[in-house]
């Protein structure tokens, strides 16, 4: 998994993700220490390599789209930032009766809040689901809580995602409490990054705000202090992030240019949407659909995102897991925040694509130093914050799972305890099951 920097007590980072990186090759289970980077190069030259391993998923030879495949190019959007940013507001706009909708049943209830006590509570709780439909795409809205703890089903739909909204407040005090340490603005980007979501629109909404009243001031002034931190999450500023002003009240820029903002210079919402460039995906490889949900409609119906290969009418799949996958494996993490030291026996709820199950650290392997990669020689009694370690999981149940430098989207998890995320990591080898 990509290994975001541990965030440290006063909210700032300090490795970057090229740093976290380095970790590459396999290591040999009885001898820790062994093999370090393996190829004699600087570290940061194996980092880079990684980075764009994960970029390059293999391309297809041949697609073949399977017969009554939709046309469009389907893409899954996840809205991610601090409760009240505005992300059901925008939902709302964007969904209006003037674009052609597409809404599962359960969906039906106004914007994308789900249902009766959601709507009193004005929350956003369950992972929603809607569609929409611009002229090139076909898009799937995840719209993610922004509540503290449903950080888990955030997960869940950013782990979906091909692509993340960053929604910021710009009003007057807004900003500052969504970016501060316990705002949700850092973690959602941080989690947005470990789920492997590679492209993020940063919305600086509520523009039309009387505190902000459309300044160009502003706008720069939140977006100068999102880029550092974003970069360091391991979002490029010029490549992976796309900036842009709107008023999810008014609708201004989202579907339409504003003349409010004449100092901006680029497509409003939709129009950059459904101008992005095609998201490629392996579709001649094997067939991956981590499940996220399932619900009876004449049949059973479950919803997932197909991470590779391809499905057709009529084909007939197996379901896993079944009795002859994994139990055990080795994952390297960084712990990012833990009050106190943790120790083999320690247990904590994986999350890895959209599974979700309890875990325990039945070994800690080796400490691995973050500068230079190197992996100590003896078995570290403990981990704490900010330490990078491999240590061995064994999970409750069994799970699907593969390593990260087989397929990355299944290979990246996080640890949660106590309702916080404590450590994300990378499986770097499947240990088989003794009888
Ligand atoms: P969420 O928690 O991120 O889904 O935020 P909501 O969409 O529920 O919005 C929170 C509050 O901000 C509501 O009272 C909205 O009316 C208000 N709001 C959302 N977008 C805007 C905007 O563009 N301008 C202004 N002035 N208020 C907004």
């Amino acid at each position: 998994m990509e290994l975001s920097e541990p965030i440290v007590e006063n909210g700032e980072t300090e490795m970057s993700p090229e740093e976290s990186w380095e970790h590459k090759e396999e290591i040999s289970e009885a001898e820790p220490g062994v093999g370090s980077l393996g190829d004699g190069r600087p570290p940061e030259e194996s980092a880079h390599e990684m980075m764009e391993e994960e970029e390059e998923i293999p391309k297809p030879k041949s697609v073949v789209a399977p017969p009554g495949a939709p046309k469009k190019e389907h893409v899954n959007v996840v809205f991610i930032g601090h409760v009240d940013a505005g992300k059901s507001t925008i939902g709302g706009q964007i969904m209006s009766p003037s674009m052609y909708m597409d809404f599962i049943d359960r969906y039906l209830s106004w914007a994308l809040d789900t249902n009766q006590e959601e709507r009193d509570k004005g929350k956003t709780v369950e992972v929603g689901r809607a569609y929409f439909e611009t002229e090139k795409k076909h898009f799937t809205i995840l719209d993610a809580p922004g509540h503290k703890s449903f950080v888990p089903n955030m997960i869940g739909g950013a782990s979906q995602a091909d692509l993340a909204v960053l929604v910021i407040s710009a009003r007057k005090g807004e900003f500052e409490t969504g970016f501060e340490k316990g705002g949700q603005t850092r973690e959602h980007a941080m989690l947005a990054k470990t789920a492997g979501v590679k492209h993020l629109i940063v919305l600086i909404n509520k523009m039309d705000d009387p505190t902000v009243n459309w300044s160009n001031e502003r706008y720069e002034e939140c977006k100068e202090k999102l880029v550092p931190f974003l970069k360091k999450v391991g979002f490029n500023p010029k490549k992976d992030i796309h900036f842009m002003p709107c008023s999810g009240l008014t609708g201004a820029n989202l579907k339409e240019q504003s003349d409010f903002c004449p100092w901006y210079i680029g497509l409003p919402f939709i129009p950059y949407l459904d101008n992005l460039p095609n998201f490629n995906r392996s579709v001649d490889g094997p067939i991956r659909l981590p499940i996220v949900d399932k619900y009876k409609d004449m049949g059973t119906v479950v919803l997932g995102k197909l991470e590779s290969g391809s499905i057709c009418k009529g084909q007939q799949l197996v379901m896993m897991p079944n009795k002859h996958s994994y139990c055990g494996s080795h994952g390297q993490i960084v712990i990012i925040e833990h009050k106190s030291i943790i120790c083999p026996g320690y247990n904590a709820v994986l999350h890895i694509h959209t599974c979700i199950e309890e875990v325990e650290i039945t070994a800690l392997i080796c400490l691995v130093d973050k500068k230079s990669g190197e992996k100590s020689k003896t078995r570290p009694r403990f981990v704490k914050q900010d330490q990078v370690c491999i240590a061995r999981l064994r999970t409750a149940g069994t799970i699907c799972l593969e390593t990260f430098k087989d397929f990355p989207q299944m290979g990246r998890f996080t640890l949660r305890d106590e309702g916080k995320t404590i450590a994300i990591g990378k499986v770097l080898k499947l240990v088989p099951e003794k009888d």
